[in-house]
């Protein structure tokens, strides 16, 4: 593991790149329970903030990892951020993993005489985390969307997005950079081998539909948002 100091903010990258490279955690586990391994990992990434202090305010990023194909894998860490602000430079904080997963992808790693490559399967964030990795607009921004091309609009002190049938964005488009209404910049996530930023940046069910949809249902019908006529009775 290294620490690096950026903006005065520590950053840790969780490997010595040149002489373990895969994320060593991971590596020791799976050592240790003797589990053999596929010829081809595949790496599921989450990306995430939370904040650690409220006075001052600091927050913690971890970068956490496992491989789906393992049966036992366990989650771990990758790299982790600790600063007052958040991560400011996508392409500084991602660069030490972008790095090392292409090597990882490429070229892969000997272990027990087999050749072990990796893949990443997917990318797991939620909202921020997903526009900051990728340098597109943030969630409530009117062309936010990075499955199609659709246009929210602004009611009720919120964007929504109406349109059902936009047309659907793809990783060779997303590369061109084209719709400067959507891009904010240049992401190094499109440097990652064989990973399509669409397809593999899945939507995520816990913010989205548990704690997006189905806690403000619960909530409008027991009266938690605002009395409406619908709202179920108190008892
Ligand atoms: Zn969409």
């Amino acid at each position: 593991m290294y620490s690096s100091s950026r903006s005065g903010n520590e950053y840790q990258y969780n490997n010595d790149f040149h002489q373990n490279p895969l994320p060593h955690i991971a590596f020791e586990h799976l050592i240790k329970s003797g589990t053999s391994l596929p010829s081809i990992l595949m790496l599921m990434v989450g990306i995430d903030g939370l904040p650690i202090t409220k006075n001052p305010p600091s927050q913690l990023w971890p970068n956490l990892g496992y491989f789906s194909n393992i049966s036992d894998s366990s989650v771990f860490i990758i790299s982790s951020y600790y600063g007052k602000p958040k991560p400011e430079d996508s392409y500084k904080y991602l660069s030490d993993f972008v790095n090392e997963i292409c090597v990882l992808i490429n070229d892969g790693v000997m272990y027990n005489n087999i050749h072990v490559k990796l893949h990443l399967k997917a990318l797991i964030n939620y909202a921020p985390p997903k526009s900051f990795a990728l340098n597109f607009k943030g969630h409530t921004g009117k062309k936010s969307c990075i499955r199609c091309h659709t246009i929210g609009s602004f009611w009720n002190n919120r964007i929504y997005f109406p349109q059902i049938n936009a047309p659907l964005r793809t990783h060779d488009e997303f590369r061109l950079y084209s719709d400067s209404d959507f891009h904010c910049g240049k992401t190094i996530l499109l440097d990652i081998p064989k990973f399509d930023v669409i397809s593999s940046v899945p939507f995520d069910y816990m913010h989205c539909i548990l704690i997006g949809v189905t806690k403000k249902l619960l909530m409008f019908w027991t009266g938690g948002i605002k009395q409406h006529n619908q709202n179920l009775p108190k008892n």
